[in-house]
């Protein structure tokens, strides 16, 4: 077996990076580790995924608990144990699928734990707007925010987008500054849709040549691409857990109660 870590930049996760690896008796491979180690928070761990998509995930967050990361810095030696011993639970969590196409009809695949957004930064994106297969909405604003169930708690729900229980198999479109009035109308509401559902987006390259599409960190230019379709992934993140919290208990702690913090 072989694992590799990928670190927060900061004192706290360097220093539970050293402790990892004086503990860990497999080989540290950066090229195909079966397993990684996010050290740091969601963010890190959302780091991980994209370098190591295959691999199964443990998230060691040095702050609180995190959304995906279960474990905290009271568990360096179990996360030893669990992949020494080659003992651990896994659960797999859904992802986004979203598949480019550029002008020489080369087709390209990534996936997103988060989110997928499109984004104008300067220009109003203009963009029609497909749901299975049939026209929706001619789109006027600043863009749209898909996200998982996992991903409803970050970027989604600074747009007011719903929070959603991981359980409910779904894909939701958020906008993101739509505009309204007499000339253009959108549906405004955020839309929970089933995993059979496929978003197509056919933006106006020449007039948002430099809009840009995000899958969860990673950026792309629009300009590269004709055609921009996303759907629910048939790959699944592995993530290992320990002591899971409830859900409703992390929304809680996170986002509401922060006394509960302590209890962390
Ligand atoms: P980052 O600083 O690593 O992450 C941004 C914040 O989002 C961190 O506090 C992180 O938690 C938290 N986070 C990540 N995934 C989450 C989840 N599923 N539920 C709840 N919180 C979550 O910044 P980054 O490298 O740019 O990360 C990219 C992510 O940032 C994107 O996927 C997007 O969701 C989010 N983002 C949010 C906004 C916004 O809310 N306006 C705008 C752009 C991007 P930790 O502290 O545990 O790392």
């Amino acid at each position: 077996m072989s694992y590799c870590i990928i670190t927060r930049d900061d004192l706290k996760s360097k220093s539970i990076t050293k402790e990892l690896k004086s503990k860990i008796i497999d080989k540290y491979d950066e090229k195909k580790p079966k397993y990684v180690i996010a050290v740091g928070g969601d963010g890190t761990l959302l780091r991980a995924f994209h370098l190591y998509p295959k691999s199964i995930i443990f998230g060691l967050h040095t702050g609180h608990l995190g959304f995906y990361s279960n474990y905290l810095v009271k568990d360096v030696d179990i996360i030893a144990k669990q992949i020494n011993e080659n003992n651990y639970n896994v659960e797999e969590i859904d992802l986004i699928d979203v598949e480019f196409v550029d002008g020489f009809d080369n087709v390209y695949h990534d996936n997103a734990l988060n989110e997928v957004t499109i984004i104008g930064p300067t220009r109003t994106l203009r963009l029609d707007l497909y749901i299975g297969n049939k026209f929706f909405e001619r789109f006027r604003g600043t863009g749209f925010c898909i996200s998982t169930p996992t991903g409803s708690t970050a970027y989604n729900k600074s747009l007011n987008g719903s929070v959603i229980d991981p359980s409910v198999k779904c894909i939701q479109l958020t906008e993101i500054a739509a505009i309204n009035s007499n000339a253009y109308r959108t549906i405004s509401s955020p839309m929970i849709l089933g995993i059979d559902k496929t978003i197509e987006l056919k933006a106006d390259l020449e007039h948002n040549y430099n809009a840009f599409v995000t899958v969860d960190d990673k950026p792309y230019s629009l300009a590269s691409f004709k055609q921009m379709k996303v759907s629910s992934s048939k790959n699944k993140l592995k993530m290992a857990y320990y002591n899971r919290q409830d859900f409703l208990d992390r929304i809680s702690r996170t986002f509401l109660n922060e006394n509960n913090w302590e209890n962390c």
